[in-house]
């Protein structure tokens, strides 16, 4: 903080930092009472098997739609419910409601699975299978459509607890999946150890491979690192037709991004499948949006 180095900006400065704090702490308050009043929401975006040209799953997106404050992103609190405690409520709430939304879709006609984010203290809770156990066992939907995405960071927390949990979640049935592979610590020999299905190809590597060579490279080698694995590769993040093309090209699994659909509140998506379903119907056979 250069303000700090200048006398007089000091108090400045000290005074913005303690209103931020002061600002957090009654946020991760108001988070508390959040869960329990229902004002988290779920959005769901939709996740495509390229090959099949079909609609494999969603991903379930938190948000918090606070009374004064509007929408927040869970990049806003998320962090605050892990240093908070409340994060394991946090996700139970989500898995909760994640698991009855699919098992609703089910119901409906749609056999999607459904992807949940799981932060890394929730995975070093050794109750966390057993609760999760208990929450799949009150829903009408098989495990194996049940996703658990976690992030290599997640796994360096503490990697035999971690392992143990995540070990125990995946012999329920329950697939893994790496998500935002390549930012942070890889670590293969760990890689190797886990029990994952799927590695999702970070964002930030599809947005610039049509333009930078490195990135393309990254792209084609985490492809070919899941396959070599035995693993799904899916790309996250796609928003543009290119990049959708150049992906099937490139043998990519899954792929998700705007392009396809944008994280969307459950009735709203209902919709979304609903005009995909005839607009694929009416493509005749296998198409893909470039047709
Ligand atoms: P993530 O799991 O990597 O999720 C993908 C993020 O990218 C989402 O942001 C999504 O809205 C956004 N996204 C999807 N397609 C595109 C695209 O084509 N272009 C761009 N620019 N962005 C796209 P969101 O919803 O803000 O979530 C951010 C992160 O917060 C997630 O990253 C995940 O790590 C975390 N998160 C979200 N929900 C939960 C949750 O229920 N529990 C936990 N622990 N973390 C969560
Ligand atoms: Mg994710
Ligand atoms: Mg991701
Ligand atoms: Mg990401």
């Amino acid at each position: 903080h250069r303000a700090k180095t200048q006398g007089g900006g000091f108090a400045l400065v000290t005074a913005r930092e303690s209103l931020h704090d002061a600002e957090m702490h009654s946020l991760s308050s108001e988070l508390r009472a959040a869960i329990e009043e229902d004002q988290l929401v779920l959005h769901l975006q939709p996740i495509v098997d390229i090959a099949a040209d079909r609609v494999q799953g969603v991903e379930a997106l938190v948000r918090w739609q606070h009374p004064r404050r509007g929408l927040i992103m869970p990049g806003d609190f998320i962090p605050r419910a892990e240093r908070s405690g409340l994060i394991s409520e946090l996700s139970n709430w989500v898995l909760k409601r994640a698991l009855s939304s699919a098992a609703d879709l089910h119901a409906a006609g749609w056999p999607l699975g459904i992807s949940v984010n799981l932060s890394a203290r929730t995975l070093l809770d050794p109750h966390f299978p057993d609760a999760l156990a208990e929450l799949l066992a009150a829903v009408d939907l098989p495990s194996r459509y049940l996703t658990v995405e976690i992030t290599e960071d997640t796994l360096m927390a503490d990697q035999q607890r971690t392992l143990d949990v995540v070990t125990r979640v995946a012999n329920m049935g329950v697939h893994i999946s790496i998500d935002d592979f390549g930012t942070g610590y890889s670590q293969l020999a760990y890689l190797k150890r886990l029990p994952a299905s799927e590695i999702k190809i970070d964002r930030s590597f599809v947005e610039d491979m049509l333009v930078s060579r490195t990135d393309l490279s990254i792209v084609q080698a985490t492809i070919g690192l899941a396959h070599a694995l035995e693993l799904r590769a899916v790309a996250e993040g796609i928003e543009t037709e290119s990049q959708a093309e150049r992906l099937r090209q490139l043998g990519c699994d899954y792929m998700q991004g705007y392009y396809i659909g944008r994280p969307m509140p459950e009735d709203k998506f209902r919709d979304w499948l609903g005009a995909w379903d005839l607009y694929h119907a009416s493509a005749g056979g296998p198409a893909g949006p470039e047709t």
